[in-house]
């Protein structure tokens, strides 16, 4: 284990505190309310931040270069502003606060040099990733760690940045993947290192994590790099299918093939101490209303959490369903690749577990 992450939390608490008085860190108080999903069975999260609403937007400034022959983007992570540096992560990573919170200690993981946001995690983020959770184990053994990768994924910084989110309970989806995992009579057991589903549109690719203290001969970065690029590959197995379907428009197919060259590639991905998942992106942003109030989705919406600026985003949300909104944002893949609507990805799922249960688990041992 790295020595590099020794009391992560109480320098994270001593770098917020200290960043919070002196101004370099802006804390906004949100109040989160929780929707109920009946047709998915989930409880998901809507955090309302209003103050966020009055913030111009654009929080990184533009200047002009000094030959004023372009315009150029300030990189707000090199270099780092120095109140909002916490540790190194590892040899090439360093961990900053995150400047605009709404949950207090949201932490980066930046890589030290300049990598950009479309890259795929090497196997050091991997691990980076998964030491910061294990840092965390005693005092938020739910945190979560996300990666907003590409164009469309609700990025906002361009220069490679992990992100974690230490929060106290479960999210969302943390919840449903342990009930979906959950042995059950007549229901295919999801062991370590297996591939598993959840009965949520969209999410389609997840893998139930490996300990590494019990897989002889594995370690954490052999567990971790292995699950990634299971994910990578049958995420892009998905898109491929579903981009040969004869009735999908060329727009369509663009869209998804766009997605398969690894400069137009756009995921979510999300790691916690018991699983990864990687959820492909058709759109950075989900339709409230016709009129075009619009809603950036990141990987936070995967994990059944979105954030609402002002009261209308907040009852538009409300009303129409965390998951609806978030699936609008995402590709529906069904076997074969067929595509399926919310309700029909639903409806499949529930068929294949009654079938399950009818032939009395016989599939678990297959
Ligand atoms: P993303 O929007 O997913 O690319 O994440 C980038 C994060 O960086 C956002 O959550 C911002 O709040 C945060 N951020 C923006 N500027 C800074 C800065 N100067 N220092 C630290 N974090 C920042």
């Amino acid at each position: 284990m790295t020595t590099y992450l020794n009391d992560l939390y109480s320098k994270l608490e001593a770098a917020y505190d200290a960043a919070l008085l002196s101004g370099s860190l802006i804390f906004t108080a949100s109040e989160t309310q929780t929707t109920t999903e009946t047709e998915y069975n989930v409880k998901c999260e809507v955090c309302y931040a209003p103050a966020l609403a009055l913030k111009p937007k654009g929080i990184t400034p533009v200047v002009e270069s000094k030959t004023h022959e372009k315009i150029e983007r300030v990189n707000p992570f090199l270099p780092h502003d120095p109140a909002l540096f916490v540790a190194n992560a590892s040899e090439h990573h360093k961990i900053l606060l995150n400047k605009f919170c709404i949950v207090p200690h949201h932490f980066l993981i930046v890589t030290k040099d300049f990598h950009p946001q479309t890259q795929p995690l090497s196997p050091e983020d991997l691990l980076t990733a998964w030491n910061a959770l294990q840092a965390l184990k005693n005092s938020h053994p739910d945190a979560i760690a996300f990666y907003n990768c590409g164009a469309r994924s609700g990025a906002s910084q361009p220069h490679k940045h992990l992100q974690i989110l230490p929060i106290t309970r479960p999210t969302p989806i943390t919840n449903l993947v342990r009930e979906v995992i959950q042995r059950r009579p007549g229901r295919k057991e999801t062991r370590p290192g297996d591939h598993f589903t959840v009965p949520i549109p969209c999410i389609h690719h997840a893998v139930l994590l490996q300990d590494p203290e019990n897989t002889p001969g594995k370690d954490a970065e052999d567990i971790l790099v292995e699950a990634y690029i299971k994910l990578m590959d049958s995420m892009l197995m998905s898109m491929r299918e579903y981009a040969e379907q004869e009735h999908l428009s060329e727009e369509e197919k663009d869209l998804v093939m766009a997605g398969g060259r690894a400069s137009g590639l756009a995921y979510n991905w999300i790691l916690t101490r018991e699983f990864m998942m990687m959820i492909p992106r058709r759109q950075e942003s989900t339709n409230l209303t016709k009129e075009g109030i619009t809603l950036n989705i990141n990987s936070l919406g995967f994990a059944g959490m979105v954030l609402a600026k002002t009261p209308e985003e907040l009852e538009l949300v409300k009303k129409r369903g965390v998951i609806e909104i978030v699936a609008e944002t995402g590709f529906m893949f069904g076997k074969g690749g067929e595509s399926r609507s919310a309700e029909e990805e639903v409806q499949k799922e529930k068929e294949q577990e009654i079938l399950e249960k009818q032939m009395g688990g016989a599939l678990s041992s297959l």
